[in-house]
């Protein structure tokens, strides 16, 4: 991709300037760039974690954005007060609060770290004086450093989770902002999505993202949020059981009903537990984990289940402690605060210490990673199993734009 100086420092408020190319090979200029409309923006490093300094090289040699020339080799970048300071082997440059590099190949990339990413790499200087490096990049580039690892290799499995990782990414980028403050669409974490750009890549997830380029989910011609989840353990909840304040009619898509296929667990060696678990509840954890969230009970003497979600959830949970009680009210604060794989669980007192048996790992909300592995063993396509796990969604062509069909929950 090619900018001209005036589309990327456009809306930069008379801020722009343009500074003199580095080593007459790099130029670079002050300002927010803008994001074309089919591309995401993923940060790797920021906030008080973000290192001081980076070493970018690439598979090839690497380019500034304006295309005006290229760099061979390593190339450190560090904070020097609100500057980017870029060295390499022959001297060092100040180049100003941010740059932008990509590989001057089209089919290259670029290594920071352990990883190799596609697209271009954004670097500039937080205000806590570390460095935010963010990965600009296709929607469809970032789905292939998703998908393999979020999903296990399975050619129909893969593409439902092509076409999941797609729509959330989408839907997270233009109508849920999450990371909005942060100055990025995604984070790399499972907060969002697990990205790990090329390395991770595999030619059956990369087959899959192609094959299903450009499709998401929509209800009502928007893209969905595409929750989903590693395990329902036999069902999944309604999106308000999970985050208490949530709109259920916003989100009729994500319904409460039975996931026989989370047994599929079963049979996928170092994952037996996700389906079925059983843990005991340390209780000074408890406490802690309450304290943290501003509620101090001291020694915890009982737990009480007071209210369960439709699937079985305990979605309120009374914590009785020497000091005081507490409530914690939905289902995914419930399995944090016990220090469990999920909140689809059973408690027992035994001699003082609490025991819990359960189902599944993770919210319940949306789709079943490992359910839609299932699936697919047991024969069904990709958009069966997506309607499977999206009530009432549509399958659409061109990112929201094109052809669309209504998907059905298929006949089990
Ligand atoms: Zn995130």
């Amino acid at each position: 991709m090619v900018y001209t100086i005036s589309t990327l420092c456009e809306g930069t408020g008379g801020k722009l300037k343009i500074l003199v190319a580095l080593f007459a090979a790099i130029v670079l200029c002050v300002g927010g760039p803008a994001i074309a409309a089919e591309e995401v923006a993923v940060g790797l490093f920021y906030g008080d974690s973000a290192p001081r300094a980076v070493v970018i090289s690439g598979r090839g040699r690497l380019r500034g954005r304006t295309a005006s020339g290229t760099f061979d080799g390593e190339l450190r970048l560090r904070v020097r007060g609100r500057d980017v300071v870029a060295e390499t082997g022959s001297g060092e440059r100040r180049v100003g609060e941010w740059m932008e590099l990509s590989p001057a190949e089209g089919e290259s990339w670029l290594e920071l770290g352990d990883y190799a990413y596609r697209g271009r790499l954004r670097i500039e200087v937080q205000r806590n004086g570390r460095l935010k490096v963010v990965n600009i990049l296709g929607v469809e580039d970032y789905v292939k450093g998703v998908v393999p690892n979020e999903m296990f290799a399975n050619a129909e499995a893969y593409k439902a989770q092509a076409v999941v990782a797609r729509t959330l990414a989408l839907y997270v980028r233009d109508h849920e902002r999450r990371h909005r403050g942060d100055g990025f669409d995604l984070c790399t974490s499972g907060h969002c999505q697990v990205y790990r750009g090329v390395d991770s890549e595999t030619p059956l997830s990369n087959q899959a993202v192609e094959e299903t380029a450009g499709q998401i989910l929509t209800y009502r011609g928007r893209p969905i949020l595409a929750a989903y989840h590693a395990n329902a353990g036999g069902a999944t909840d309604e999106v308000d059981e999970v985050w208490p304040g949530s709109i259920r009619k916003d989100f009729p898509y994500l319904a409460a009903f039975e996931s026989p296929f989370d047994r599929a667990a079963n049979k996928l060696s170092g994952y037996q537990w996700c389906y079925r678990w059983k843990r005991t509840i340390s209780l000074s954890g408890v406490a802690e984990r309450l304290a943290a969230r501003g509620q101090k009970v001291g020694k915890v003497r009982d737990l009480v289940v007071r209210k369960r979600s439709r699937s079985n959830r305990v979605k309120e949970l009374e914590v009785i402690g020497s000091r005081g009680r507490a409530r914690v009210v939905g289902t995914m604060a419930v399995s944090r605060v016990l220090g469990t794989p999920s909140s689809k669980l059973h408690l027992k007192k035994s001699g003082g210490r609490f025991i819990a048996e359960g189902w599944g790992y993770g919210d319940g909300v949306g789709m079943s990673q490992q359910g839609a592995l299932g699936m697919a063993w047991e024969g069904y396509d990709y958009a069966q199993i997506l309607g499977f796990y999206y009530r009432g969604v549509s399958l659409t062509e061109d990112y929201g734009r094109g052809r669309s069909r209504p998907l059905s929950v298929p006949t089990l």
